[in-house]
């Protein structure tokens, strides 16, 4: 649910990635930008909606080829690092070391799921570290490398402690019910969805600095109740903070994060206060869009019923793999009655568990498309009335995005079906530049009036 990357249909499925294989993520996202002072154009060939000027135009295409190589490689290289542990036998060797740790089960699991997620981490530690190479490079990081490094172990810390913790559970599952484990699987995600969406908030200041938003920013707090006026939405201005985005990067972003009591609208410091207040107030509106749709809930609704054929599937192939590779990769496990049950065993069913999120990718980037567009319709309405003119503001807005992200204006339609979670920076400033419900007397989808 930001207004600039990560959706939250990739939120899930990272957090559940990173509950289940921790380093098949995405590297980040981005696209190009504006040419503020750029005069009217005129009658003949009206300017694009979203547009660079030039030298940031080259380093747009440059990074976003960089960055498009480096979702399919981070994805790939995943994969490839457990399908190494089980082919070279290490995964068994490890499960082997892990038994002779200790006499209790649980804590011979508790180490050999740590080492397997140290293991995985440091191996995409490189392509981590390219990335952020990169992202300096362009200017759009400019966090120092002690810090990109304590985050990196902060992150790693967060990893071990949690997806050990899920991973020794779900090992359990399969061992406790060997033939309809992936049913148990399914029932025991969902709550852990819907909880890691709960703590998410209250784990983001290990990472970032908060304050209330109307601390520096009453003037603005102002301006965003008369959009939640018209929003009807209850977002009292307690529940809304700023981060201190800048002191890691120039990116632009706002986004909407927890459920229930930790449910919340967070705006970087990068936006709010440089970018013009109307432009925040379009910005807040699309993401009350996301809480007034009911987007959260929806993308976990989605989720449970995705996995549930997920799990299904992997399951099946799963058991495939072992059936042909078991003996060769010794996973052992058979007196459980599936080689899945054996700790290397169950290494097995999270390769095939990653191949099914990198290759359901695109239709969760879809549906998340999908929703990321609502919100941009909603944002832009709820606008309506309260800034003079709502479609510049939004245009203004996109460019102000893609130009600090280095968005690319012209996207390859695949490249944005495979790999975007939100529609490009191109087709938002489009479709905002020609949304005027209100032309005719008319009104849009969200609002009356
Ligand atoms: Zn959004």
């Amino acid at each position: 649910m930001t207004f600039a990357r990560c959706s939250l249909l990739a939120l899930c499925f990272t957090i559940l990635l990173a509950c289940v294989a921790p380093r098949i993520m995405n590297v980040p996202r981005v696209h190009a930008q504006p040419a503020a002072t750029q005069p009217a154009p005129a009658a003949a060939n009206p300017q694009p909606a979203y547009s660079l000027p030039a030298d940031k135009l080259a380093k747009a295409i440059a990074l976003s080829r960089i960055r498009n190589i480096m979702d399919i490689v981070g994805s790939l290289w995943g994969l490839a690092v457990i399908w190494l542990l089980l082919s070279t036998r290490a995964a068994a060797g490890l499960g082997a070391w892990a038994e002779r740790t200790s006499a209790r089960r649980w804590i011979q699991g508790l180490v050999f799921f740590a080492a397997y997620l140290l293991i995985t981490a440091l191996a995409s530690m490189p392509l981590d570290w390219f990335t952020q190479h990169e992202d300096r490079s362009y200017g759009i990081s400019v966090q120092g490398w002690g810090s990109w490094l304590g985050d990196e172990a902060k992150s790693l810390g967060l990893t071990l402690v949690f997806g050990s913790l899920v991973l020794l559970l779900f090992n359990w599952i399969v061992r406790r019910w060997p033939r309809r484990y992936w049913f148990g699987l399914w029932v025991a995600t969902v709550p852990l969805l819907v909880l890691s969406i709960f703590v998410g908030p209250l784990l983001a200041p290990i990472f970032n600095k908060f304050e209330p938003l109307s601390k520096d920013h009453a003037t603005l707090v102002t301006e965003l109740e008369k959009v939640v006026a018209r929003t009807g939405t209850n977002i009292p201005p307690d529940r809304m903070f700023l981060m201190k985005a800048s002191v890691k990067t120039n990116g632009l972003n706002a986004y909407v994060s927890g459920i229930g009591a930790t449910k919340r609208i967070v705006v970087w410091d990068t936006t709010a206060g440089r970018v013009p207040d109307d432009e925040v107030m379009f910005i807040f509106g699309h993401e009350s869009g996301h809480y007034v749709l009911h987007h959260i809930p929806k993308m976990i609704a989605g989720m449970a019923i995705a996995l549930f054929f997920v799990y299904w599937a992997c399951a099946g192939f799963a058991a495939w793999l072992a059936r042909r590779y078991g003996p060769r990769w010794k996973l052992g496990g058979l007196e459980e009655g599936t080689p899945l049950a054996s700790r290397a065993g169950f290494i097995v069913l999270l390769f095939a568990i990653s191949v099914a999120g990198f290759v359901l990718e695109p239709v969760s980037n879809t549906f998340s498309r999908h929703f990321e567009h609502q919100a941009d319709v909603y944002g832009q309405e709820a606008i309506h009335g309260i800034v003079a003119d709502p479609q510049n503001t939004a245009v203004s807005a996109f460019n102000h995005l893609g130009e600090a992200w280095l968005e690319d204006p012209d996207p390859s339609p695949f490249i944005e079906f495979w790999e975007y979670n939100h529609p490009s920076v191109e087709n938002r400033a489009n479709f905002a530049q020609r949304y005027n419900p209100w032309a005719n007397g008319g009104h849009g989808q969200f609002f009356d009036k």
